[in-house]
């Protein structure tokens, strides 16, 4: 018997659309192949290379970023698909990529997302960095812990672009008593701002220490 949804659309990768042989993997073997893995990259930043001394989380908030892939190709279209898409079956694959690799001591403490824009998540109904972390819960049995909240007024910065949005500091809202130790989590490292962000609202309420997991790096 086939599934009614298979006839009206049959499995195709999450990456490049073409189509699966069956239902159940999110990419085709050839964007599985073609995922860009980082390694070995800075414990501290999560880029593979740097200048020495140029590492732009010296002075972090987190003591440590750690991220399995580059943000370009197939991960690059994973992330996509999460955030404009709603699927689930993303959000557990990408989870899968990242306990891969996932190094051992970034696999205890209480994962925390980073929290949405507020008008964002009202406007799509879900957000990836709280599907990815909830699916990173599941797959390493880690409590996970949603007390951090973001609450800067929705307004697009059309014109203003990146300047105007790294003048905006989030407001942050730790609502309780956070984890002493915080695994944060996102979809994507960029500059580090929203980790740093975070990293210091949770310590300033009481955190010792938070790592940071990313699923893809910019570079
Ligand atoms: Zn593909
Ligand atoms: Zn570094």
């Amino acid at each position: 018997v086939v599934p009614l949804l298979d006839v009206l659309a049959p499995p195709a990768c999450a990456a490049c659309r073409s189509p699966l042989a069956a239902a159940g993997p999110v990419l085709c073997p050839d964007c599985t192949r073609a995922l860009p893995w980082l390694r070995r990259p800075c414990p501290f930043c999560a880029l593979p290379s740097h200048r020495a001394g140029a590492c732009p989380a010296q002075r972090a908030a987190f003591a440590r970023a750690w991220a399995p892939l580059a943000y370009a190709g197939p991960a690059r279209r994973l992330v996509q698909g999460l955030k404009f898409g709603a699927r689930l079956p993303l959000a557990d694959a990408m989870a899968a990529q990242v306990t891969a690799g996932l190094p051992p001591d970034l696999r205890t403490g209480t994962i925390v997302p980073v929290p949405p824009q507020p008008g964002r998540r009202r406007r799509r109904g879900f957000d990836s960095a709280e599907l990815l972390a909830a699916a990173l819960a599941r797959r390493t049995g880690l409590p996970l812990w949603t007390g951090l909240r973001r609450e800067d007024a929705e307004r697009r910065h059309t014109r203003g672009g990146i300047a105007a949005r790294r003048r905006r500091t989030p407001a942050l809202v730790v609502e309780g008593e956070p984890p002493p130790l915080v695994l944060l989590v996102d979809d994507v490292h960029t500059t580090g701002a929203t980790l740093e962000a975070c990293a210091r609202a949770l310590r300033t309420n009481g955190s010792r220490r938070v790592l940071a997991i990313t699923y893809a790096r910019t570079l």
